[in-house]
């Protein structure tokens, strides 16, 4: 009997060994990552990354029509790169979440945030490419660096991360460039750097996580 009781006391203190470690944050300690876990699907990754921002702060449909429109000039999403493996997985999560349906059956607000403030909207929808594009960015640093805080990388899973995401965005430059070249106009014509691989670069700079750090 005393034997049993000391078993169950035993496996009640790892449980909540373990779940105090699973709610604290941080990093993984690397012998917590399985050895043999396969590398992520970074296309996956950045799809729910982006959905999860664009429920999150509750992105009005005019909003993310305003983000995803047509450039008349080169008929390509204005904002994205065409073929960008950053742009592109982030393009699909947009409109995913345009067709969310809408539930009758809810009453009241059916987004789960307030929305984005005034500020940030009215910079990310009207006035030039540059500033629209900024904000852009900012919310796919913060979309995917939330995404990335919750998964609690081992420091090799954020070295993979990093390097994936510098190729990702050497691809989209070159694509951007080669578009130019070719002689597209509008938004490409304009763009200096994707706001997407940007936004997916960031979260990696050590200015970044220096700066998260000040926040807390
Ligand atoms: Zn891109």
């Amino acid at each position: 009997m005393l034997k049993s009781v000391l078993a169950v006391a035993a496996c009640l203190a790892a449980l909540s060994f373990a779940v105090a470690r699973s709610v604290e944050g941080g990093e993984r300690r690397p012998e917590q990552a399985a050895a043999s876990a396969p590398a992520p699907d970074y296309d996956r990754e950045l799809f729910f990354a982006v959905l999860e921002g664009l429920y999150s702060d509750a992105l009005s449909n005019e909003t993310v029509d305003a983000l995803t429109a047509t450039d008349p000039e080169h008929g390509y999403p204005a904002n994205f790169v065409w073929a960008c493996p950053v742009c592109m997985p982030a393009y699909r999560a947009f409109l995913t979440y345009r067709a969310r349906p809408h539930f009758d059956w809810i009453k009241g607000d059916q987004d789960f945030g307030p929305g984005l403030d005034e500020l940030t909207l009215a910079r990310l929808t009207q006035g030039a490419i540059e500033t629209r594009q900024q904000e852009l960015m900012k919310l796919v640093e913060r979309w995917l660096a939330r995404r990335l805080a919750a998964q609690r990388l081992t420091p090799d899973e954020r070295a993979a991360w990093k390097l994936e995401m510098e190729i990702r965005r050497k691809k989209g430059m070159a694509l951007l460039e080669s578009y130019k070249s070719n002689g597209l106009k509008g938004s490409y014509a304009r763009m200096k750097a994707c706001p997407f691989c940007d936004g997916a670069n960031n979260p990696f700079r050590p200015e970044f996580l220096d700066e998260r750090r000040d926040k807390r």
